[in-house]
């Protein structure tokens, strides 16, 4: 029989009729004749929450103390949901990461998958046992729980995809696919039929938070058919043939390719800016080294050539947690580094256009940049890949900025 994973994010198991709805969207499927593992969320909010009390208790705390608070907000929600779908007279157990056990690097707070062994559950499931898997967690090393990183419960469900061999890993959440941009920010944005693993990647990457970067490498990596369907649609009433969403999948099942596919932001990070530094061999060095060191991932790097050739301005962005640490790092090192100012601001955005067919297309930044001035919003910083444009401005015009592109390049229609 086939395997199905379906995964459920936070708001939708917020509350109990929302677990006795996600009951009823996993009896459709198990009606349909499928073998099903299901990977649960916390509740809504409840991980802020953990993670909260994790910070007011110990601001630097043992990552292995945070693993043990915060995984505990899906160890409810799979009990919950074993309790609803047995309610319905569905064959159901909970499977918390240390019982399957989903293994994981010693990376406490942001673990990666090494390994599911999960034969036990296998033989359950074809015994007709629905299997409701904690996501978000797994078992280190050390043999203490560890968790993946936030938004981590989707990784949890591809890997699982990945080593039941599934047919497909729906990721249900609280719109119905990936669209063109954040449906919250742009009302005009579009739902996305197809998406190819490289494009949600840097999506995913550059800010949409719709699916956990890891979860997109894995899929990609492993081939995992990955939809993305909401979870608010009536379950009775979905087709099980033709369901609404977006599949994530390989570049080549995509027909139509567009120039760009879509626009992500941002706020999560920060602008550091070293003026008047020696613009000497081995200075990007001994700024990048001590960072790197730290574990403080650098983004944006702008350099400019020095007009004397005696001294240039650095400018680069790192995640907002660590900006008082990279500030430090930096300062400490000042003398050694050789700069006369380091300046910084939290109150930046990074704003970013995607897509394939960039490869193909030239002028597409140049539109970009066009489009911005004449809205005039000023551009702190530039990076481009292949397949992507990333812009630096002041966080206030964040909306505006991603409306104006989405506009720009023809998403809006
Ligand atoms: P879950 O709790 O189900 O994991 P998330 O909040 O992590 O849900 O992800 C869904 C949210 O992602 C949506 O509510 C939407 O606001 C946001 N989002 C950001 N960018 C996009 C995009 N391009 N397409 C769809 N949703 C997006
Ligand atoms: N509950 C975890 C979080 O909020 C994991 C997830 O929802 O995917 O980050
Ligand atoms: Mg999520």
């Amino acid at each position: 029989m086939a395997r199905l994973v379906m995964k459920f994010g936070g708001t939708s198991v917020a509350d109990i009729p929302r677990i006795r709805n996600v009951a009823q969207h996993v009896k459709r499927e198990v009606a349909a004749g499928y073998e099903v593992a299901v990977v649960v969320s916390a509740m809504s909010g409840v991980t802020n929450q953990l993670v909260g009390w994790v910070r007011e208790i110990a601001p630097f705390h043992d990552a292995r103390e945070y693993d043990a608070v915060v995984a505990s907000g899906e160890q409810v929600t799979s009990g919950l949901l074993a309790l609803a779908l047995q309610e319905i007279g569905i064959n159901a157990r909970s499977w918390q990461g240390w019982q399957i056990p989903l293994r994981t690097d010693r990376q406490h707070g942001s673990a990666r998958i090494e390994a599911v062994e999960c034969d036990p559950m296998i033989e359950r499931m074809a015994q007709g046992q629905v299997a409701v898997i904690a996501g978000f967690q797994g078992i280190a090393p050390d043999d203490r729980i560890a968790t993946l990183g936030r938004g981590g419960s989707d990784t949890s469900a591809v890997a699982i995809a990945a080593a039941l061999s599934a047919e497909r890993c729906d990721i249900y959440t609280d719109v119905d696919g990936v669209y063109t941009t954040d449906p919250r920010i742009e009302s005009k944005a579009k739902r996305l039929d197809k998406v190819s693993f490289e494009e949600m990647l840097e999506m995913a990457s550059l800010g949409a938070k719709v699916l956990q970067v890891r979860s997109v490498e894995l899929a990609m990596v492993k081939g995992v058919r990955t939809f993305v369907r909401s979870s608010f649609d009536k379950p009775d009433s979905i087709s099980t043939d033709a369901p609404v969403g977006t599949l994530i999948c390989d570049e080549e099942e995509i027909v139509e390719k567009k120039t760009v596919t879509g626009i992500a932001y941002s706020k999560d990070e920060a602008q550091l800016s070293l003026r008047r530094v020696a613009d000497k061999p081995g200075v990007a060095a001994s700024v990048f080294v001590p960072l790197s060191e730290a574990n403080i991932n650098v983004d944006m790097i702008v350099q400019n050539v020095s007009e004397d050739s005696s001294t240039t301005d650095l400018t680069f962005t790192v995640p907002i947690a660590d900006y008082d640490r990279a500030r430090k790092v930096l300062e400490d090192r000042k003398a050694e580094i050789g700069f006369q100012l380091l300046q910084g601001s939290v109150d930046v955005a990074k704003v970013s256009v995607i897509g394939i067919g960039m490869r193909s297309h030239a002028g597409v930044a140049a539109e970009a940049f066009s489009a911005l001035a004449k809205r005039g919003i000023n551009i702190r910083a530039i990076t481009t890949s292949e397949i992507k444009i990333s812009i630096l401005i002041d966080a206030p015009f964040t909306e505006l900025a991603v409306r104006t592109l989405h506009s720009v390049y023809g998403l809006d229609n």
